[in-house]
């Protein structure tokens, strides 16, 4: 048996292509959608980032506003940025690229975008509406997992969920999400015990982990969905590098029911959910119906 290959590079397209047919008819009646991405200092892979976020957004008909800041910017000055664009109508959504240099308080730059501009989902009154089954931003990574889940098994009622790992990010966000699909969802962490016993009980495995190849085929129940967050550069010999996830992807596709590759799985669809808040931000802001 060979697991479906769950193409999130695809399911990402088709998505952008939805969000660009909703930008233009908002633009035929004089709205933009605006996103700002805020990158301090000189991180090459958040540069990276950045750069594919910006181009997306203009792809797609948005008007995309980047900021760069020195990695010595004073907090406050960051905060006062943050305020103009919280003032700014054109722009409805805010993003601040993550990490931020150790000497700013992460959680009180998060805190200050306004929550409704907030397509990144972290400021903590998402995560508490998210908490509490009320509309919120909800973040990328694990919105596009659950858009694919949904793609993929129609209904997720009932389901046994394990998600490995239990970051602000990826693990609670995504665990909340399969709760509120009526999954029976189990966090684990790197203090769990037998993890591998607990993986194996999972008809979805969600893993965010940060380390390459770490779930194993043999842990993963036959027939089950895996959804592999991890992005780790390791060494390909010769000089080279290339991504691979969390999970040993030629092990556990002999075994999976179906699987997300690492590239092209859930990497792409961060991006594509990250317009698709933009939208709805925009959306609410003029209190038009929302896109599905
Ligand atoms: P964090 O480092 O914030 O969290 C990792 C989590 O994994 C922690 O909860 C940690 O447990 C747990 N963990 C670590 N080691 C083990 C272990 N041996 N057994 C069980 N659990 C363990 O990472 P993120 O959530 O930010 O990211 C996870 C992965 O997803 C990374 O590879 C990252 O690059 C990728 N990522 C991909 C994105 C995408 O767009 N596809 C977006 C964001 C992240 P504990 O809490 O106990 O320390």
């Amino acid at each position: 048996m060979t697991a479906t290959i769950l193409d999130g590079k695809a399911f990402a397209a088709r998505l952008r292509q939805r969000i660009a047919g909703d930008v233009e008819r908002l633009r035929a009646d004089g709205i933009t959608p605006g996103l700002a991405v805020v990158l301090v200092g000189e991180d090459p892979a958040s540069a990276v980032y950045v750069r594919n976020k910006g181009r997306q957004t203009r792809e797609v008909g948005m008007k995309s506003v980047e900021h760069r800041l020195d990695a010595g910017v004073a907090q406050d000055a960051l905060l006062t940025l943050i305020g103009e664009l919280n003032a700014d109508a054109s722009i409805h959504g805010i993003l601040v690229q993550l990490p931020l240099p150790g000497h700013i308080d992460s959680a009180a730059v998060l805190d200050a975008i306004d929550p409704a501009k907030d397509v990144d989902g972290f400021h903590v009154l998402n995560v508490g509406r998210l908490a509490t089954g009320q509309k919120a931003m909800v973040p990328c990574t694990p919105l596009g997992c659950l858009m694919m889940l949904r793609d993929h098994h129609g209904s997720l009622s009932g389901m046994e969920a394990v998600v490995v790992g239990r970051s602000n990010i990826v693990g609670k966000p995504m665990a909340q999400l399969l709760l509120g699909d009526d999954c029976t969802v189990t966090v684990a962490h790197s203090r769990t015990r037998d993890l591998t016993g607990v993986v194996r009980r999972a008809d979805i495995v969600v893993a965010a982990v940060g380390r390459p190849g770490m779930v194993q085929g043999d842990w993963i129940k036959p027939g089950a969905t895996v959804i592999d967050v991890g992005i780790n550069r390791v060494d390909a010999g010769e000089g080279k590098t290339r991504l691979v996830g969390d999970v040993d992807f030629d092990g556990a596709v002999r075994v999976a029911g179906a699987i997300t590759p690492v590239p092209g799985g859930v990497g792409p669809m961060t991006i594509a959910c990250l317009l698709a808040n933009t939208l709805t931000a925009c959306c609410r802001a003029h209190g038009l119906p929302e896109p599905e």
